[in-house]
């Protein structure tokens, strides 16, 4: 009999200890590392997947090995585990559902990135019911979610999860009539077969798709009435035949104040979804994956620092690896901290820096409308208190104060009502999409302000 993955763990865990590792490292690295013991002699850790994998061979095994053999024994082996060969349920990343190595095209001759499969969507808490949307669709196309509206802000992964469906959807019917097409190119296409009177041809191609994926509709709002109409129209047809339809658009539905009702209320037919800014787990495991994915070496406290000061944008990670792979490369200097903060410096938008409490409460009271000796009082009126737990909030994520602190700067409130009121908004954020991102517009507008100061 082998011992439990908890009781090796605590033993591991406690010979790491030893290595007097910076508390920050040691709980985002290693704290919850899910440990199994198969065999007397064989120490294994699952990891999500394959580049999460790399990365702690690179990085960990030097520490972990040794570690393991100090509290199992000398012979014990260390073996990482990726993806599907791991059975911890605890990281079910889930696994890729289609490998599709080479690009793939559409039916209208766009091709699709072949980076963006779902084998290389990083899957956190503010993108899973969206992933999880996108892979029943492709699985059950016409039939799961229809129509499949994904919403949320630039850079976040919406056109990634949209050619993702794609490729899957490629990979599994090849004979499948596949289009995805940018709402501006359709705009342009129909303005063109307006202008050669070739309208009719332009309406079989789209109307006799079988899976037709159309980004960035907000881009409909613009004033184009004859453009909707269009595609209001083919949306019926296709929509009638059982056929797929999936749009993103960086609002929700309700907020496409230029687009027409009928359009609008068709959206809301089938299933919307948000994706969200990446928490910092989330931003940790994409940061990981795209430095291996390009060969970057990027030690841990390098990995910390990007994911700390690039908080909303997904893109921006992305770019900051980019960034210094390519200084790396052509300086022959290795990335450490110092090479970073200065290779970065002038892309980072939020370098660390200290926001005045005083100044998160007058943003409170003008972001939510309300008078400043409101905030500051003892009223229970739910819309004051609401504002007020969303500055203590903002207060807690933006700033190094104490929980005592806040609560004298809202108006001598004690520390526990401080307490409830981040632990009462980081619940409505994970339940309400919108109430997630009105918190996530107020942070941004604080980190804004600051960056002028
Ligand atoms: P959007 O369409 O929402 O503006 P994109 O889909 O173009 O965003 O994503 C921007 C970049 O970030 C792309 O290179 C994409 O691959 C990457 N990206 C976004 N989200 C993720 C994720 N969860 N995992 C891995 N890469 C991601
Ligand atoms: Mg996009």
């Amino acid at each position: 009999m082998t011992p439990a993955g908890g009781e090796i763990r605590d033993k591991i865990l406690r010979e790491l200890a030893s290595l007097q590792i910076e508390k920050d490292t040691f709980d985002t690295w290693l704290k919850d590392l899910p440990f199994g013991q198969p065999s007397p002699d064989v120490v294994e850790i699952s990891l999500p997947n394959q580049h999460v994998k790399e990365y702690y061979e690179r990085y960990w095994r030097s520490k972990l090995e040794p570690a393991a053999r100090k509290a199992c024994g000398p012979g014990v082996q260390l073996v990482f585990l990726a993806g599907q060969e791991a059975v911890s349920p605890d990281h079910a990343v889930p696994a890729a559902r289609v490998h599709v190595a080479q690009p793939c095209s559409c039916d209208d001759g766009v091709v699709l990135n072949p980076d963006y499969v779902f084998d290389n969507f990083i899957v956190g808490q503010c993108n899973r019911l969206a992933y999880s949307a996108a892979v029943a669709t492709a699985d059950a196309p016409g039939k799961a979610y229809n129509p499949l509206f994904i919403y949320g802000g630039f850079g976040l992964g919406k056109t990634h999860l949209l050619e993702a469906m794609c490729h899957s959807v490629r990979a599994r019917s090849p004979r499948a009539r596949i289009c995805y097409i940018p709402a501006e190119a359709f705009v342009n296409e129909f303005v063109t077969a307006l202008q050669t009177r070739k309208v009719n041809e332009f309406r079989d191609k789209f109307r006799n798709m079988d899976f037709l994926v159309v980004d960035d509709v907000h881009f409909f709002s613009d004033n184009r009435p004859a453009c909707q109409e269009e595609f209001f129209h083919t949306f019926n047809h296709l929509h009638n035949s059982q056929k797929q339809i999936i749009v993103s658009c960086d609002t929700g539905p309700k907020d496409m104040h230029e687009i027409h009702e009928r359009l609008r209320s068709r959206f809301e037919w089938g299933f919307v979804v948000s994706i969200g800014a990446p928490c910092k787990d989330t931003r940790l495991a994409i940061l990981q994956a795209k430095a291996a994915r390009r060969g970057v070496v990027l030690p841990p406290d390098v990995v910390m620092f990007i994911a700390d000061n690039i908080k909303t944008n997904v893109r921006e990670l992305e770019g900051a690896v980019i960034k210094l792979g390519a200084h790396s490369h052509q300086s022959g200097r290795q990335i450490d901290l110092d090479f970073a903060r200065e290779v970065l410096a002038d892309s980072l938008p939020s370098a660390p820096r200290v926001l005045n409490l005083s100044e998160i409460v007058q943003r409170t009271a003008a972001f939510h409308e309300i008078k400043m000796s409101s905030l500051l009082a003892r009223t229970r009126q739910r819309s004051i208190t609401s504002a007020r737990q969303v500055g203590m909030y903002a207060a807690r994520c933006l700033t190094k104060h104490s929980l005592d602190e806040i609560g004298s700067a809202f108006g001598a409130k004690d520390h526990t009502t401080v307490l409830y009121a981040v632990q009462k908004i980081e619940a409505q954020i994970k339940e309400n999409p919108e109430f997630q991102r009105s918190v996530e517009q107020f942070l941004t507008s604080l980190r804004a302000t600051d960056d002028m100061n």
